[in-house]
């Protein structure tokens, strides 16, 4: 089994949103990330599965350094990139991320070439960069005099291949997709994740893959987390998770799946239907955070906030259906 290249422990992001009370002293918190701890392994894809609301993305966005943990440590390769105010160069270079809207994330007012070439002036200022553009072009499969041209002349998909080869010009060895294809059509989905596998064989790339779509992570993922109101509730290898899924959110979310064929339909749980709202993350429920919508809640669930536990090898749940005192895995180790 390979080294983990980035450790998450315990992870909490909070933002304050506004006050609260007479006097406007009380601060309203949302806990977008409260207590996230996961491991990424090189050259694997970790999924990162959620409803939108759940806090994958600020996981992603607080790995990435755009935001300052509340609590908690995230290590690169041994590493602390939160160690001093500013974040090493070094990891800079190493961890990169492609954002879910490439029409957003690419400068209009830029030729393809001076975007891919701004990481270029700052990690591999010796190197020419003509060359290097062109050379990254052609490892997203874009014809080289695509340099000249500027975002609105390039299709979703050619857009997003320019978005992957701006994150490849520093030589990271470490990617976030934040959605990255939930944005384009469907035609241009599949060459994007191709593309992708392609770039993590050849550059032993290791990905932390967001999204909201769990059929994907049957295809791209090694490992999958899911994540439910800024937590993370089950996480285990592909092949088990999507054969022995234990957490009841998990199998709501697998029974949701629409399949093509009736062996597919065979294998998926049987239908859950959640009951209540999805809570607010400004209120979030005491107890399991999943409990108003829980088919199978107890009476223990609306009080007790359940911990990790292994309920196979190296597939974990958080859910007292599954509780047995004695297997509990602390925080820093679940
Ligand atoms: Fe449902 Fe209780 Fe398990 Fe939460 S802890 S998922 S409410 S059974």
């Amino acid at each position: 089994m390979s080294a983990d290249i980035l450790t998450v422990t315990d992870l909490k992001k909070y933002f304050v949103i506004g006050q609260s009370g007479l006097l406007k002293r009380e601060p309203i918190t949302v806990k977008a990330v409260d207590g996230v701890s996961f491991a990424v392994r090189e050259g694997e894809t970790f999924g990162l599965v959620g409803e939108s609301g759940s806090g994958k993305s600020t996981v992603a966005y607080t790995v990435v350094g755009m935001y300052r943990p509340t609590a908690g440590t995230i290590t690169f390769r041994g590493q602390n990139p939160f160690a001093n105010k500013t974040r090493p160069l070094a990891l800079k270079k190493e961890i990169q991320i492609v954002y879910q809207d490439p029409g957003s994330s690419l400068n209009p007012r830029r030729s393809i070439k001076e975007i891919i070439e701004l990481p270029l002036r700052i990690h591999r200022p010796d190197e020419n960069r003509i060359e290097q553009v062109v050379r990254l072009l052609e490892m997203v499969e874009l014809p080289p005099d695509y340099m000249y041209k500027y975002p609105r002349m390039l299709g979703g998909g050619e857009k997003q291949m320019v978005a992957i080869a701006r994150a490849l010009a520093t030589n990271p060895s470490f990617v976030i997709l934040d959605e990255p294809t939930s944005a384009l059509d469907v035609s241009i989905q599949g060459k994007i994740i191709n593309l992708l596998i392609r770039l993590q064989k050849e550059f032993h790339l290791s990905y932390l893959f967001i999204t909201h779509d769990l059929s994907l992570m049957r295809n791209v993922a090694s490992r999958v987390a899911i994540m439910y109101l800024g937590k993370i509730c089950e996480v285990a290898e592909t092949a088990e998770f999507f054969r022995n899924p234990y957490h009841p959110y998990t199998q709501m979310l697998l029974s949701s799946i629409p399949v093509v064929s009736e062996e597919e339909e065979k294998l998926k749980p049987q239908k859950i239907i959640s009951t209540g709202e999805i809570p607010s993350p400004v209120n979030i429920p005491s107890g399991c955070s999943f409990h108003l919508r829980c088919p199978a809640r107890m009476d223990i669930c609306s009080r007790v906030d359940p911990v990790m536990i292994e309920v196979e090898k190296g597939h974990t749940v958080r859910c007292h259906l599954y509780a047995r005192a004695s297997e509990s895995i602390p925080p820093s180790e679940q």
